[in-house]
């Protein structure tokens, strides 16, 4: 992360701006390649490129399975990827990823992994989970601020017309029948992980098409429908409804089950800093195994792998020989280790994450829900970070902003949020966060500004079923596993990429 900070004066008062994001600039040496010739040698029989959740995910496997003999490489000065997170003197908040939901109860391995973390406890007498209370959110869990004032939920409710109730009734029906549904072999229509989904005609042809176009085939036209599905998209796949695929759009309802826990169906395993905390669980797999600051720029295929690597604190290149590699890294910087597009495009959606520190009274006498929605607006909302501290109450808030770029040009959206300064990024976010909280600006202590250029695959048409090739091994020495292979950014997706390829390899 590389801050860069400015302070702001308004009416007397200072506020602090700072920047941050993910390593663009290191990583663009990617582009370049122009580092020195290696110095050190390294061997290890199998070497993981990213920490992020498939890579760690990667090294847990091969750590349970008795092959210790394993190295992990992470550009960044932290593992995490996007599940990663920061901290100030009031609470530490998500730089990325900031929840997981329930998982099906299909999903043996993330349940063996929560276990593992204890945060799933065994079951009570009636088979149900015993989950950590402390890990989850509790109401008020989402609010939104829909026609100038909040209601709880965020499906829109007040003075809605008895078409658009119909509509929402009848959307949330079809859902349903696809949550349930499966092909004759018995497999879900949409399961998690994806690949475990059914590839019928009927799943393929609903992946061809543009999830807007199909719910105008289907004869939907409520204004506050289509607001909660694009909002919905943008909220997982960082694209809405105009670009998405429908298979990905009926993925975000019906591929979660509901069906592990009857007590806890609603919540969702939350930490103020984010997934970072999912993360941190792996570290007993790669403690002593793993160095960051290493950025992977090169790799060559003989009876081993060589891979070059530039360490950024050392600053000199090591080579390092592996009898197999395994690539958690996005396809946009593989084409440039490997110097080859693998597959057609992969499309990724920019984001902009906003941790705002305020004042306690801000709010007033409304207490804030964990996830606050606003109805029309640009970003996503904001989540209070420290919905599950008890001592709340009591200290400065601290809320993270989330927007995503949802366009045709991602590439364009990229290049522009790079380019914006702090005093154009607070006005962004503030003029978006004001239509709810119009003097929120007088209770701003700081703002942290963290760009993700390439956050996050879109799953647009062919995204998803389309793109198998790239998936293969090459010589049954190089594997691939990273989360946008999936087609759909989601903890449970990169951990069971992770998994999957690191069976492959053993
Ligand atoms: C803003 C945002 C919000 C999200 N919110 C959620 C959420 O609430 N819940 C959820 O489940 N998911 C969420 N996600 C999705 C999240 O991406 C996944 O959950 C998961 O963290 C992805 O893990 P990964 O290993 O596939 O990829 P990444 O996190 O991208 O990991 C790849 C790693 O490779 C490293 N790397 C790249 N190039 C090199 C190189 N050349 N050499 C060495 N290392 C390299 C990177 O630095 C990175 O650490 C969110 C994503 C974003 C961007």
């Amino acid at each position: 992360m590389i801050p860069f900070l400015q302070y702001c004066s308004k009416k007397g008062k200072s506020l602090l701006l700072k920047i941050t994001g993910t390593n663009h600039v290191f990583g663009h040496k990617l582009w370049a390649k122009d580092f020195p010739k290696p110095t050190e040698e390294i061997h290890t029989k199998y070497l993981i490129v990213g920490g992020g959740i498939s890579g760690l995910s990667a090294c847990r496997f091969f750590s349970q399975n008795n092959e210790n003999d394993y190295l992990l490489l992470e550009m960044e000065n932290h593992l995490g990827g996007n599940s990663s997170n920061g901290q100030n003197q009031f609470s530490k908040f998500p730089l990325g990823a900031h929840y997981l939901p329930l998982p099906n109860k299909e999903n043996i391995e993330i349940i063996e992994f929560l276990k593992e973390c204890k945060i799933y406890q065994g079951d009570d007498e009636n088979g149900d989970p015993i989950l950590d209370e402390y890990q989850m959110t509790f109401p008020q869990q989402e609010r939104l601020f829909f026609k100038n004032s909040w209601q709880n939920d965020i499906v829109p409710q007040k003075g809605i017309s008895p078409e658009t109730q119909k509509e929402m009734d009848r959307f949330f029906k079809m859902m349903d029948h696809f949550r349930d549904k499966k092909d004759l072999s018995g497999k879900y229509f949409f399961a998690i992980p994806l690949e475990d989904s059914s590839a019928e005609d009927e799943v393929l042809q609903l992946e061809k098409m543009i999830f807007k176009d199909w719910l105008h085939q289907q004869n939907f036209k409520s204004e506050e429908l289509f607001w909660l599905l694009d909002y919905s998209c943008r909220d997982d796949y960082g694209l809405g409804i105009d670009y998405v695929s429908a298979w990905a759009g009926i993925h975000y309802f019906a591929g979660r089950k509901n069906n592990w826990s009857k007590k806890y169906k609603d919540q969702v395993f939350t930490w103020p800093e984010g997934n970072a905390r999912l993360a941190k669980h792996f570290s007993k797999y790669t403690n002593g195994k793993s160095s960051p600051n290493h950025l992977v720029f090169d790799v060559k295929i003989n009876d081993t792998i060589e891979v070059l690597s530039f360490d950024n604190i050392q600053k000199k290149t090591k080579k390092i020989i592996a009898g197999k590699v395994l690539f958690a890294t996005p396809q946009f910087v593989n084409e440039r280790i490997f110097n080859h597009k693998r597959a057609g495009n992969f499309n990724y959606v920019p984001w902009l994450l906003t941790t705002i520190t305020l004042k306690n009274e801000f709010g007033g006498d409304e207490e804030l829900a964990w996830d606050n929605v606003i109805y029309g607006s640009d970003g996503l909302g904001y989540i209070y970070d420290q919905h599950q501290n008890i001592d709340q109450i009591l200290g400065e808030k601290v809320i993270t902003y989330y927007r995503s770029f949802s366009t045709a040009d991602c590439k364009k959206a990229r290049k522009k949020l790079y380019a914006l300064k702090e005093d154009q990024l607070k006005n962004l976010v503030l003029d978006d966060l004001k239509k709810a909280h119009p003097l929120i600006e007088d209770f701003i202590i700081e703002m942290q500004f963290h760009k993700i250029g390439h956050a996050m695959i879109a799953p647009v048409p062919n995204q998803i079923f389309g793109k198998q090739e790239v998936k293969q091994p090459i010589d049954g020495k190089i594997f691939f596993a990273h989360s946008d292979l999936s087609g759909i950014s989601i903890f449970e997706e990169a951990f069971y990429q992770g998994l999957r390829t690191a069976k492959d390899m053993l």
